[in-house]
């Protein structure tokens, strides 16, 4: 509709036709009024020729009225021609149309109103045509007023008016179009809807008074705290308190209110049933022009469920779904706190790793169903031996950790605390455990590590001090407690960098194999045994004896052992072609894992076939250990390679368990006597009659028997006359590269001949 305002109104620009015929324009009103007057009165008052006097009533008191109006008039003649319009219809004009200014002296005046909503309604707007059509009504008197409202926006602002169209009063005919500009209280209508659509949120709204009564809540809020509008309007808030916040915690919320006009936060509340639910409630205060609260508005929501999501994320995050405890972040975090700790308060803390004995084997025994009790009963036993404040946490698997804190600040008396803890811890976990219908036991190995002064700094190193201590509990023997200390570090640390340089030597092939000669009673040499070198860049040559076992630790003996197969192989194909080494004997040391490899046979076969030897020369020395760790596989293992030629020697015999028994089963060629024994044999009555039976044995079996580690010729006298008849020792040479142990054998052929 803001056309048939617009065009209608002061604003919309007529060629200025000058003053019709008679008009004047009162200069200091600037309202335009017909000079006429007669044709604004009734006929009476003209036939009684007062006609003049009443023009002058119209000047001077009509004119200041519709001037005094802030609505913009017009007046109409009975066809709908502008006769007159006040200041407010010009104002308007010069305020919404500037150009149109200069213009204003004669305004609309003369314009036909109808003609002016017909040129509207063509132009597009729709209101023009009921504007026409109500003002013709009243012209005509078929209606006695007409009302209208419209808009008449502009890009910078809303503006809406009413139009009021009234019949001239007196008989005369004509009419007056007063617009109002009732924007303000459109506007204000407006902020009402959208204030009672965002008040029906789905979040719960309450409203109080400056003094906090409740006037008015919100169809959420209802849904939220059990209450109707009813029962809450005129009471106070306090009426959902739960009881679970002090009055501290309500003077600073209010205080909050007070001071930054807003409060936002979580709190406990209670429904109407009783139920106390968590509640995320946000307070604003409403201010009136002088800055004084008028009202209190709280806007909440139910958090039960999102709160229950975040314990449970938290809860994931930090805590071990299996027993509940700690998980290693969580312990990490509180490691970090209690070395922070620490340094100030000058209290020593101790670090305890626990680790279940053969968990794997119940775990595989049992199930993983009774495995899982048992961590959780371990858990609970572990809980009951601490005091509040100490944490126990799961790492994972069968792993637990103890993080106790505020010790005695004197050294010793931490150590005897420590000690008596993880003793109490160690008996407890080692009471028998019914877990499910399972009667069962289970023992921990416990690692200790003390903490003082914010040292060690980091907790993934006072971690690895308690992890060590505890690996070394687990190598003494198990079920036990050890007290880390710097050696056992340095010399993990140690190991952790042979390893390394090991692995580099796999890599880089720094490794030999000498030739130790093992000679028969005659001191020719029937054979020989090949002995690993790792020859380091740096020339030193390192002895196997402290690298073997690491080897077998980390699995690099299976290159390593392979390698030394094939270079006894490679080694046996060169001999054969000289007279002096064609029927040498060469023994290969085999270790446990290289044994137990499934594909050892085709490895050996292999070995053998790729250089055309013949197998009957190639002994592998195994150790005791192998044979008995699972008897059934070892003798298949040996026979599919006796079947081949291949032969066996038993080394360092007698310092393993082995019974006759076994040995009988075993499809041995060899036993060899362990140097151990013959070391002090001169000497040593007891090692002789040792020797003795194990010849003696050896002999009832059928084996030939050779002793190593000969270095003196008491030793291999001795020897002789208990009937050991092959001897290997630095007596007749040390273990040597091939060139040097071909030119021994030739010599010593040499010197026989
Ligand atoms: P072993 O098989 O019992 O080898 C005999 C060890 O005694 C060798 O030490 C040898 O040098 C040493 N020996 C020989 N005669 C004498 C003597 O008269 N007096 C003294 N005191 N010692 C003597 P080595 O070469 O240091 O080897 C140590 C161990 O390393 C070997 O003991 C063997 O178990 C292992 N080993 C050596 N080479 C290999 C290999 O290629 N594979 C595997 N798996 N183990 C190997
Ligand atoms: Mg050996
Ligand atoms: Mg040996």
């Amino acid at each position: 509709m803001s056309i048939a305002h617009h065009a209608t109104g002061p604003c919309s620009m007529v060629p200025d036709p000058g003053p019709p015929d008679g008009e004047t324009t009162d200069p200091e009103s600037g309202l335009c009024c017909p000079a006429n007057a007669a044709r604004l009165l009734r006929p009476d008052q003209r036939s009684e020729g007062g006609a003049f006097a009443a023009q002058g009533v119209c000047h001077s008191f009509a004119c200041a009225i519709l001037d005094g109006l802030d609505e913009q008039i017009a007046v109409l003649n009975e066809d709908g021609t502008i006769i007159a319009v006040n200041q407010a219809w010009r104002k308007f004009a010069s305020e919404n149309q500037p150009q149109a200014a200069q213009r204003l002296s004669s305004g609309d005046l003369g314009r036909n109103y109808l003609d002016v909503c017909r040129q509207a309604e063509a132009a597009g707007d729709a209101g023009a045509m009921l504007a026409w059509q109500g003002i013709d009504a009243v012209l005509q008197g078929r209606s006695t007023s007409f009302e209208h409202e419209y808009d008449c926006h502009s890009p910078l602002q809303q503006r809406w008016f009413s139009m009021r169209v009234t019949p001239l009063a007196y008989g005369w005919r004509g009419a007056v179009v007063a617009h109002t500009d009732v924007s303000k209280r459109r506007l204000a209508e407006a902020s009402l809807r959208i204030a009672a659509i965002a008040f029906e949120s789905p979040e719960g709204m309450m409203v109080t008074d400056a003094q906090g009564i409740i006037l008015q809540v919100n169809h959420a809020f209802t849904l939220i705290t059990g209450y109707g509008r009813e029962e809450v309007v005129g009471k106070r808030p306090s009426l959902l308190s739960s009881g679970r916040h002090d009055a501290a915690f309500y003077q600073a919320m209010w205080g909050a209110v007070r001071s930054h006009g807003s409060w936002e936060g979580e709190i406990w509340n209670r429904r109407k049933n009783g139920e106390v639910y968590p509640e995320r409630l946000a307070i604003s205060t409403v201010l009136d022009d002088a800055r004084r609260v008028t009202h209190y508005v709280a806007s909440l929501s139910d958090i039960t469920v999102s709160k229950a999501a975040n314990d449970e994320i938290l809860r994931l995050a930090f805590y071990d779904p299996l027993t509940r405890l700690p998980n290693r972040r969580l312990l990490l975090d509180r490691l970090r706190q209690a070395l922070a700790a620490c340094a100030l308060n000058g209290h020593y803390g101790a670090l305890m790793f626990i680790d279940l004995d053969d968990f794997k084997t119940l775990n595989d025994t049992l199930g993983h169903n009774v495995g899982d009790l048992l961590l959780q009963q371990v858990a609970l036993r572990l809980q009951d031996c601490l005091r509040q404040g100490d944490t126990v946490a799961r790492l994972g698997g069968d792993e637990f950790v103890v993080l106790i804190e505020g010790m005695s600040s004197h050294g010793a008396d931490a150590v005897a605390q420590a000690e008596l803890l993880s003793a109490k811890i160690l008996a407890a976990l080692n009471l028998p455990y019914l877990l499910g219908k399972h009667r069962s036991s289970s023992t921990p190995s416990i690692g200790v590590t003390l903490f003082h002064n914010g040292k060690p700094q980091k907790p993934d190193e006072l971690l690895m001090q308690a992890d060590i201590a505890m690996y070394q509990a687990k190598q003494a023997g198990r079920n036990g407690v050890r007290l880390f200390d710097q050696g056992m570090q340095d010399s993990l640390s140690a190991r952790a960098g042979l390893e390394a340089e090991l692995r580099q030597a796999v890599e880089q092939s720094q490794f030999a194999v000498f030739y130790q000669v093992q000679v028969d009673a005659t001191g020719q040499a029937r054979g020989a045994e090949a002995l690993l070198r790792w020859c380091k860049p740096d020339g030193t040559m390192v002895s196997p004896a402290s690298f073997i076992p690491l080897a077998e630790e980390t699995g690099l003996i299976l290159p390593l052992g392979r390698w030394v197969l094939r270079q006894a192989c490679a080694q046996l194909r060169l001999w054969r072609t000289e007279p002096a080494t064609r029927a040498l004997v060469l023994a290969v040391n085999v270790s446990a894992r290289q044994f137990r490899q499934p594909d050892f046979c085709q490895q050996v076969e292999s070995a053998v076939q790729e250089q055309g030897i013949d197998p009957a020369l190639l002994k592998l020395e195994l150790t005791e250990g192998i044979l008995l760790e699972d008897i059934e596989n070892t003798i298949a293992v040996m026979k599919t390679l006796r079947l081949l030629g291949v032969r066996f020697s038993l080394d360092d015999f007698g310092t393993g368990y082995s019974s006759l028994q076994y040995l009988k089963r075993l499809p041995l060629d060899q036993l060899k006597i362990d140097q151990s024994f013959v070391r002090d044999l001169a000497s040593d009555s007891n090692d002789q009659a040792i020797v003795a039976t194990i010849i003696a044995m050896a002999r009832s079996l059928g084996l030939e028997v050779i002793a190593e580690g000969v270095e003196t010729e008491a030793q291999r006298g001795l020897l002789e006359q208990l009937g050991c008849l092959h001897y290997q020792g630095y007596l007749f040479s040390r273990p040597v590269p091939a060139p040097q142990f071909e030119a021994w054998v030739l010599a010593r052929q040499l010197a026989a001949a």
